[in-house]
């Protein structure tokens, strides 16, 4: 098939474009600049055949994906194009992007793009999370879940700033297929933190608001291992696999998926394991409480079900102990070719 990848230039969306390029999809994928496109293919160079850039300098500007949409051949469009950073200056550079660039791209899927049966788009935990309940003892966190944010909380800055502006695309998107009834379908993915192996960019100063976590462990930059606020996160592969299979399986279409890894992790576990795996700059890495992991009981905090994603797209979840040595050596593989 052929399907139209937003953002790919992004962390999660180089992943997602490898897996589609390997299961023999042509890949339509828009990026900022001619400069992001070009190096798009040049990773991919077994596959230049299966690529095709469209430039989308503006996600939020009105008709932004309209003439990357004009293509009668595109049976699905799969969007990851969203801000992700948390140092908010003008709360509107997250939430206009995230909601209008996602309304741009349905509404051009609508009216130019009529094969398309499915829209895939990469949400977030951060659209489901309830940050007025703290750790929610007793809840269990699954696809029914919104985050109940709202407009005037939204403004507040920081992670909450970022948390509404997925909450708002992804609800925008919901809505939107509610109202118009187009002749696709919707899927929504919402996986919490996602870490593992960098492949969309050879430069550490440009690494992804989550990988960069992990080198400031790997750095010495960390010099004490802090309190984590949450046990969840996923591997940045079965992420990719999950957008794949919302894609080929039919079943998926309509639904929301939580995409969270079945076992926890802390910063302590970070720890542990590069201590353990990287022996070269154990050292750097803080050693806090060995083998502690996170500091509260499966009692004490809200628990997670992601069955739903194993059932429909047949995912099975990575150990956190293979995602944190895969994702830290390639970190460790940029920060030595500088
Ligand atoms: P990246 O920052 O690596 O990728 C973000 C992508 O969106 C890039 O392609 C970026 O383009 C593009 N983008 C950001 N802002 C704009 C804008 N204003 N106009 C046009 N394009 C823009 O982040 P991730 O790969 O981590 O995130 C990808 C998606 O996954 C996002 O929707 C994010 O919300 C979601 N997500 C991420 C999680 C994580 O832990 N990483 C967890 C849950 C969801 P450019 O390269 O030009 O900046």
């Amino acid at each position: 098939g052929k399907v139209l990848l937003t953002g790919a230039s992004g962390f999660i969306a180089a992943t997602v474009l490898r897996a589609y390029l390997k299961a023999g999809h042509t890949v339509r994928f828009t990026v900022r600049s001619d400069d992001k496109a070009q190096q798009i293919v040049a990773n991919n160079p077994e596959f230049t055949s299966l690529l095709e850039a469209a430039i989308v300098p503006d996600i939020a500007a009105k008709g932004a994906y309209d003439e990357a949409l004009r293509d009668d051949s595109l049976d699905a469009v799969v969007h990851t194009a969203s801000p992700f950073f948390t140092d908010v200056t003008d709360p509107q550079l997250l939430l206009r992007p995230a909601v209008e660039g996602t309304l741009n791209l349905l509404h051009a899927v609508a009216k130019f793009a009529p094969r398309v049966k499915r829209v895939i788009i990469t949400s977030s935990f951060a659209a489901m999370i309830n940050e007025s309940k703290g750790n929610w003892p007793g809840h269990e966190y699954n696809e029914d879940d919104w985050n109940p944010i709202t407009d005037q909380q939204a403004l507040s800055g920081g992670i909450v700033t970022y948390r509404a502006s997925k909450t708002f695309a992804e609800r925008a998107a919901w809505n939107f297929v509610a109202d118009k009834k187009p002749s696709f379908d919707l899927v929504t993915l919402n996986p919490p933190m996602v870490y593992g192996p960098i492949i969309n960019t050879q430069r550490l100063s440009a690494l992804n608001e989550s990988s960069q976590r992990f080198w400031k462990f790997l750095s010495g930059q960390m010099k004490e291992i802090p309190t984590s606020s949450s046990p969840l996160w996923v591997d940045v592969r079965d992420v990719a696999a999950a957008h794949l299979a919302a894609y080929e399986k039919p079943a998926a279409g309509g639904k929301r998926f939580f995409i969270v890894a079945d076992e926890w992790y802390s910063n302590q576990d970070i720890a542990d394991i590069f201590r353990k795996h990287f022996p070269e700059v154990r050292d750097k890495v803080p050693e806090g409480t060995p083998g502690r992991g996170f500091h509260l009981k499966p009692e004490e905090i809200y628990t997670h079900n992601n069955s739903r994603s194993k059932e429909i797209l047949g995912i099975t979840y990575r150990s956190f102990e293979t995602c944190a040595t895969d994702a830290g050596r390639s970190i460790l593989e940029l920060a030595k070719a500088e």
